[in-house]
């Protein structure tokens, strides 16, 4: 992990741990003050935004109530690709934006900008999450996801002071083998760490594993969870094989809302210092208990802001309270997170986290939606619906990181769709596995 280099972090950080323990009103009126701000910059500052509250006669000082929101569209990625310019903060020179790219574990990759306190804010709220399962900053994690981050930021000095304070290590849960397991189990036996913070996907792999070979000597405290759906049968497993507690919890790239579990296991709470959060079907608030798509307004992206922003993933709000006593409002369930695993002919496990990482740590253009079936033990394919970036270099760089973590075996068939359906139940599922379950 990296911690923002930014003094505001600290600050945010203990702010957020009390405000956490804040009654329902207190929390509102300190997120409506937050909007009222981000609404305000917004109009003053962000072209797309001044020329849309015009139109509609909406004036931040107007706003009373979070639920005046809903006199604004929704803000969807084909929009923000339209209007990618328009959604800059003038008063933002280009030093100060920070590029990046969400890979859309529902199939949307998206490009945008965000800047140092929004990653304040946004690991402040994460900090602040994994704190409910127990850990400390300096407690010895073991990171099991994507590694693209890790390589990229091992490289300067201050990252590695970090590492050292820090003392987490990160193993890649794309090279999931009989061997890498073994490798990666030797590894914790030796490091000892407290917790381990992976894709659901990839610890179920290795739980799996474990259990087949009887192994269950490896407690940590805690273990937490996250990017792909952690199905009961999958936490009960994992609980049972590393004898300890899982925390799920959902952190996406593109917006500073964290959703975390706390120890009462009661759903997700939302970090609604950082986000208003509504859950909308067909342009209505759906009821409490109901499946609604996820939308966000960021309160703490000041680059670009995103506001009533349609992230792609399905939740269910609830006005239950949790026994712990926080008034942060709960998330019963996600979904719309489901990425199959894919097997290699050679016997290798790869998350589908694979391919949301790979749009959001290299610059792939013109794809706009994908979804990768795994039809047979050798044979994938990818289905696209091509950008207005489009070339073939873009897709040949696509197609080449795929090439290098399946295997020469597998082979890979390309077919271009007008548009990518979402399930009867809408859910978007980008790695469907038609030879496996789960
Ligand atoms: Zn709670």
């Amino acid at each position: 992990m990296k911690l923002p280099h930014d003094e505001r972090f600290i600050t945010y950080m203990n702010l957020l741990n009390k405000t956490q323990w804040w009654n329902s009103s207190e929390l509102e009126k300190f997120q409506l003050k937050k909007l009222k701000q981000l609404l305000k910059h917004a109009n003053d500052n962000v072209p797309f935004y001044h020329e849309m509250f015009k139109k509609l006669n909406f004036k931040p000082d107007n706003v009373t109530n979070i639920n005046n929101l809903n006199r604004l569209p929704i803000l969807t990625k084909d929009i923000i690709r339209n209007n990618f310019e328009k959604l800059n903060a003038r008063n933002y020179s280009k030093d100060r934006l920070i590029s990046s790219a969400t890979g859309g574990s529902t199939g949307t990759p998206m490009k945008f900008f965000i800047d140092k306190r929004w990653q304040a804010c946004n690991m402040a709220a994460a900090y602040r999450a994994w704190g409910w399962a127990g850990y400390r900053l300096g407690d010895k994690t073991a990171f099991l996801w994507s590694a693209h981050q890790d390589i990229q930021n091992s490289k300067n000095f201050v990252a590695k002071a970090q590492k050292f304070i820090l003392r987490d290590i990160t193993l890649d849960a794309f090279d999931l083998t009989d061997e890498t397991i073994e490798k990666y189990i030797s590894i914790f036996n030796k490091f000892k760490p407290k917790f381990i913070n992976s894709y659901s996907s990839a610890i179920y792999l290795i739980a799996d594993y474990m259990q087949k070979r009887g192994i269950n000597n490896i407690n940590p405290r805690a273990i937490l969870t996250t990017a792909d759906m952690l199905y009961d049968y999958k936490r009960k497993l994992i609980e049972q094989i590393f004898n300890c507690d899982v925390f799920d919890y959902y952190s996406g790239r593109d917006t500073s809302l964290q959703a975390a579990e706390c120890s009462e296991h009661f759903g997700y709470h939302l970090s609604i210092e950082n986000a208003v959060v509504e859950f909308v079907k067909e342009n209505e608030i759906v009821s409490q208990g109901e499946t609604g798509k996820i939308i966000i307004t960021d309160l703490c992206n000041y680059a670009m802001p995103l506001i009533r922003y349609e992230i792609g993933d399905l939740g269910v709000p609830s006005d239950e309270k949790c026994p712990c006593g926080r008034k942060l409002p709960i998330m019963k369930s996600i979904k719309g997170r489901i990425l199959d695993t894919i097997i290699t002919p050679d016997g290798k496990m790869i998350s589908g986290m694979l391919l949301p990482a790979i749009f959001a740590y290299y610059d792939i253009k013109g794809i706009y939606e994908y979804q990768i079936i795994q039809k047979r033990i050798d044979m994938l394919l990818v289905r696209l619906v091509k950008g207005k970036d489009y070339s073939k270099k873009n897709l040949n760089l696509f197609i080449n990181i795929i090439k290098k973590k399946v295997g020469d075996d597998m082979k890979i068939e390309i077919q271009f769709v007008e548009k990518i359906e979402p399930t009867a139940s809408g859910k978007h599922r980008s790695v469907i596995s038609e030879i496996l379950k789960g």
